[in-house]
């Protein structure tokens, strides 16, 4: 199914191979890592190379040091967790110019086997620029390049698109088996194929929504964008979120719904509260009767039973976007019900990456899961039926 050459099919023995992770990992304010998914889920493809015997030089981003050296930054606590889950050296190339002396050493007397992590490639300007120079710099370093970094397979950077011009490319296990989850999804789902779709704003999801009424039999929608298409309906939504210039779009997609046989289901009652706040009073009520001065921060238990129900009848659920403000203890409970719906669902079971991974990793339903992105951004472009640039690079079989 996918076209693209994948790091078995690559000689990997005896050869410097450059990897493109994806270890944009979460750090609290002592630099400590709070959720390390990311790093364990590129060890396949680094165990692979080095049971092959090849050298691993990793590369990856971290936040956003603006293209300078930033401690704050470093890749450093990266090293020493992934060193332990690989139970093996990971020799840190601190190095401010990513490909500096320093790197350029540590790559010269790797040994086979040998795993070497780079400095955070943004502490170079040109990096998100994809500018030519420093992509050759990094495929200097190496024979071969695999990327395994789906979460930003959305981008064209130096580190993903731009080196992969210089060496023979593949994609990695984690790429493959994003984009073979997520594919089968898209493209030849098991039906009833649902869809439920939350987050703050419409706005940032128009182009999942139009291209999901193409395939989906039942589109699910709560979250802070509900209001805008229950505003659309005709009802008063008190002081909810309201994107006002997208109530005519809200009526064309559910028109749109409508004439293809999608069924779009909207909450029936929603939690409200006084203010933007968990520790405020707070109550459920039917969307007809939302009162002037509250507003909507979760979906109601009718809700809840509504959309599990639906879900437990699917073959195949997409997940993207929280149905409240999970953030807070009295507004995460409709969340929560999708996540518990979809554990106890035998259907195929997708999770786009972002907020709505973070609250599945919160409600420990994560192992019941089919597939849990690990790209915010990336998946929901996927889901927009977009080409992703930094899969795209990769060579063909
Ligand atoms: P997104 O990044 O678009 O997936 O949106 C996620 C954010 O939407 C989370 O931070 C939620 O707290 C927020 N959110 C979800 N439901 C609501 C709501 N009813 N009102 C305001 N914000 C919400």
């Amino acid at each position: 199914m996918l076209n693209k050459r994948t790091v078995e099919d690559l000689d990997v023995r005896g050869k410097k191979v450059l990897v493109r992770c994806d270890f944009n990992v979460p750090m609290n304010e002592n630099g400590e890592i709070t959720d390390d998914r990311r790093i364990r889920s590129a060890i396949p493809t680094i165990e692979y190379i080095i049971n092959n015997g090849g050298k691993v030089i990793l590369m990856s981003h971290l936040g956003r040091p603006k293209g300078e050296p930033n401690p704050k930054y470093s890749l450093e606590p990266v090293a020493k967790r992934l060193s332990e889950l690989l139970n093996k050296e990971v020799i840190f190339a601190a190095d401010d110019n990513v490909v500096g002396e320093n790197a350029k050493k540590a790559v010269a007397e790797m040994k086979e086997g040998d795993v070497v992590l780079l400095q955070n490639t943004r502490y170079r300007k040109e990096e998100t620029k994809n500018g030519e120079e420093f992509a050759k710099e990094l495929a200097s370093l190496a024979d071969l390049f695999v990327n395994d970094a789906f979460g930003t397979a959305h981008r064209a950077h130096a580190s993903n698109v731009g080196v992969s011009q210089h060496l023979p490319s593949a994609v990695g296990y984690l790429v493959k088996k994003e984009i073979e989850v997520m594919g089968k999804a898209m493209s030849n789902p098991e039906r009833p194929f649902v869809a439920i779709l939350g987050g703050a704003k419409v706005s940032d999801k128009i182009g999942v929504i139009e291209n999901l009424l193409d395939k989906v039999d039942s589109l699910l929608i709560g979250g802070g964008m509900m209001f805008t298409f229950l505003k659309a309906k005709g009802y008063e939504i008190g002081k909810s979120l309201l994107e006002e210039d997208k109530i005519e779009l809200a009526k064309e997609l559910m028109k749109k719904a409508e004439e293809k046989g999608v069924k779009l289901l909207l909450p029936v009652d929603t939690v409200v509260a006084k203010e933007f706040k968990n520790d405020t009073e707070f109550k459920t009520v039917k969307v007809e009767e939302i009162p002037a001065d509250m507003m909507g921060l979760d979906i109601g238990e009718e809700t809840r039973k509504i959309f599990a129900e639906e879900i437990l009848k699917a073959k195949t659920v997409v997940w993207n976007g929280p149905m409240g403000v999970f953030e807070m203890e009295n507004f995460a409970k409709g969340t929560e019900a999708i996540a518990e719906a979809m554990a106890k669902s035998d259907a195929v079971t997708i999770v786009g990456g972002g907020d709505s991974a973070a609250a599945v990793e919160k409600t420990g339903y994560n192992d019941k899961m089919t597939h849990i992105s690990t790209g915010g951004g990336a998946s929901l472009e996927f889901f927009e039926g977009k080409t992703l640039p930094g899969i795209a690079a990769i060579d063909d079989k």
